[in-house]
C-alpha cells in the first residue's frame, strides 16, 4: 500500500542509525559562491563611507557628499554589472517625496530606493526573490544629518553584499527574477522598505522571499572579547503578523504556529546556506527582530510576505549609531576598521546560495493536502504540480512536532505518497525539486477529507 520512496539527507531520528550526510551542491551555485570577493566588498564599503553622511535627510544634490551621491554611485555600480547581463539586469532610482511626520522627518525631502532587477528567463514564472539592505546611516543624534556617519557595518555591509551578488550573478540565467533592493529611510522609520512593500501589494508582485541584510559584517561583539566569525543570525517571525481570523483558526487547529512561511524561509536558508558555505553556522532566531529594534523586513512581514532579517551573531554597540570619538581610551563609531570582511564574504555566500537555489527551483507544489478522514497511523499526502518549472520530483519533509528543524526527507516522483508515520505525531511539508536538486520553499499540507 505504500508508495515507493527513498530516504535522503541528514537523519537524526533514533530509528535510523546507518545513514550518512550527503552534501549535494549545484556546481553553478558553488561557482558563484566561490566568486564572492571580500576585497570587492571592502572596496564598496570604503566608497560608501567616503560620502561622509548618508543620513536620509542629508544632501541629495551634492556631487561627492551625502545620500544622493551615495545612491547615484550605487546605481552606477549596478549599471556597470548590467553590461555583462545580456540586457537582463537593469537598475533604476525610484524616488518620491517624504513629508514631515512629526518624528524623524522634520521637513519635506526627496527620498529614493536603488532597485536592480535580474529578470527571470521563464515568462511563465512570476516569482521574485529579493535581497535588501539600507543605504542610509546615522550618528548618535538621529536628526543630525551634517556630522559624519560612516555606517560601515550598519548598513554598508548589506549594500556591499547586494552589490557583490549582482556582480557575481549578472550573467546567470535563472527562471525566476531576483531583485537587489537598496532602500533609504530605514533609520527614520523604514520608509524605503515600506514604499517598496506597498508597491508589491498594489502591483500584485509575487514576492516569495525577502532577505533583509542589516549589520552583518563585524565579528567582534561588545561586552565580550570573543570573536565569532562562524555564526550568523537569521531572525524570523513565528505567527504571521498578517492573518485573517480564519487563517489563525487553521494555525491553531493544525499546530502550525512554528511553520509560518517566514519560518520556512529561515529553515531553508539554514539548510542551503550551510550546504555551500564552509565553517559557518546559520543560527535561527525564532523571533521577528531584536528587542526594541526594527528592520526593513518588517514592512514586508506586516503585509504577509516571507521576510527574514540577517544580522551578525554579536552586535557591537560601540560601533553602531555612535559619533566618531574616543572616550576613556575607547573608540566609538561605525568604522571600516572594526569590520571583518572574511566574515562578510561568508555571510554574502549564505545569501547568494539561498537566492540562487530559490531562483533555479521550480515553483512550490500547489494544493498540498494531508488526508485526515477516519483514523489511521500513517500519513497520506497529495499535491499538484507547480505552476511553472521542470520537476524531477518532490521532497516530503518530516519532523517530530517538538523539533525545530526538518529531520527526514523522502524523495517521490509522484504527486502523492503514503508514509508509515502517524499523521498525528509528525509535521510534514512538500518541496518541488529540479533535476539538479534545487528545492522550492516547502509547503505545509492542509487537512482534507474532514
Ligand atoms: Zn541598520
Amino acid at each position: 500500500m505504500f508508495k515507493r520512496y527513498l530516504l535522503l539527507g541528514a537523519f537524526f531520528l533514533p530509528f535510523v542509525s546507518h545513514a550518512q550526510e550527503i552534501v549535494n551542491r549545484d556546481p553553478e551555485i558553488e561557482r558563484y559562491v566561490k566568486a564572492i570577493s571580500a576585497d570587492s566588498m571592502k572596496a564598496s564599503v570604503e566608497k560608501l563611507v567616503s560620502f561622509g553622511s548618508r543620513h536620509t535627510m542629508s544632501s541629495v544634490t551634492d556631487a561627492t557628499k551625502g545620500i544622493g551621491a551615495a545612491r547615484r554611485w550605487t546605481l552606477s555600480k549596478f549599471q556597470s554589472y548590467a553590461k555583462n547581463s545580456g540586457g537582463r539586469l537593469t537598475a533604476e532610482l525610484q524616488s518620491w517625496t517624504l513629508k514631515p511626520d512629526g518624528r524623524r522627518i522634520d521637513k519635506e525631502h526627496e527620498i529614493a530606493n536603488v532597485v536592480a532587477t535580474l529578470k527571470g528567463t521563464d515568462p511563465a514564472d512570476d516569482r521574485v526573490f529579493v535581497i535588501s539592505a539600507h543605504i542610509d546611516s546615522r550618528a548618535f543624534d538621529i536628526m543630525n544629518r551634517d556630522i559624519d556617519s560612516p555606517g560601515a557595518n550598519d548598513d554598508a555591509s548589506g549594500v556591499a553584499t547586494a552589490l557583490e551578488l549582482a556582480r557575481v550573478m549578472a550573467q546567470a540565467k535563472f527562471p525566476a527574477t531576483l531583485v537587489f533592493l537598496i532602500v533609504s529611510g530605514e533609520e527614520q522609520g523604514l520608509y524605503g522598505a515600506d514604499y517598496y512593500a506597498q508597491q508589491a501589494v498594489d502591483k500584485k508582485w509575487n514576492l516569495e522571499a525577502i532577505l533583509n541584510n542589516d549589520t552583518m559584517g563585524s565579528s567582534a561583539g561588545s561586552e565580550t572579547s570573543v570573536i565569532d566569525n562562524t555564526r550568523l543570525r537569521v531572525f524570523s517571525e513565528g505567527l504571521p503578523a498578517y492573518q485573517t481570523a480564519e487563517q489563525a483558526a487553521t494555525i491553531r487547529s493544525i499546530g502550525a504556529e512554528n511553520d509560518g512561511k517566514t519560518r520556512q524561509l529561515a529553515r531553508y536558508m539554514k539548510e542551503v546556506g550551510e550546504r555551500y558555505v564552509e565553517n559557518l553556522e546559520v543560527v535561527l532566531i525564532y523571533r521577528n527582530d531584536r528587542f526594541q529594534r526594527g528592520g526593513d523586513h518588517t514592512p514586508f512581514v506586516n503585509r504577509g510576505f516571507a521576510a527574514v532579517r540577517i544580522t551578525e551573531m554579536n552586535e557591537n554597540f560601540d560601533h553602531q549609531h555612535q559619533d566618531i570619538h574616543t572616550e576613556k581610551g575607547k573608540e566609538y563609531g561605525d568604522l571600516i576598521k572594526f569590520m571583518d570582511f572574511e566574515y562578510l564574504r561568508k555571510n554574502a555566500g549564505v545569501n547568494l546560495a539561498t537566492l540562487a537555489n530559490l531562483a533555479k527551483a521550480p515553483q512550490m507544489p500547489q494544493e498540498v493536502k494531508i488526508e485526515v478522514k477516519g483514523s489511521a497511523n500513517y500519513a497520506k499526502l497529495n499535491w499538484k504540480a507547480p505552476k511553472s518549472g521542470k520537476v524531477k520530483g518532490y521532497y516530503v519533509l518530516m519532523r517530530e512536532t517538538y523539533q525545530p528543524f526538518w529531520q527526514k526527507k523522502f524523495f517521490v516522483t509522484d504527486t502523492s505518497v503514503t508514509l508509515p508515520y502517524s499523521r498525528d505525531s509528525y509535521f510534514f511539508a512538500v518541496q518541488s525539486i529540479t533535476e539538479g536538486g534545487n528545492e522550492s520553499l516547502p509547503v505545509i499540507p492542509l487537512p482534507t477529507g474532514r
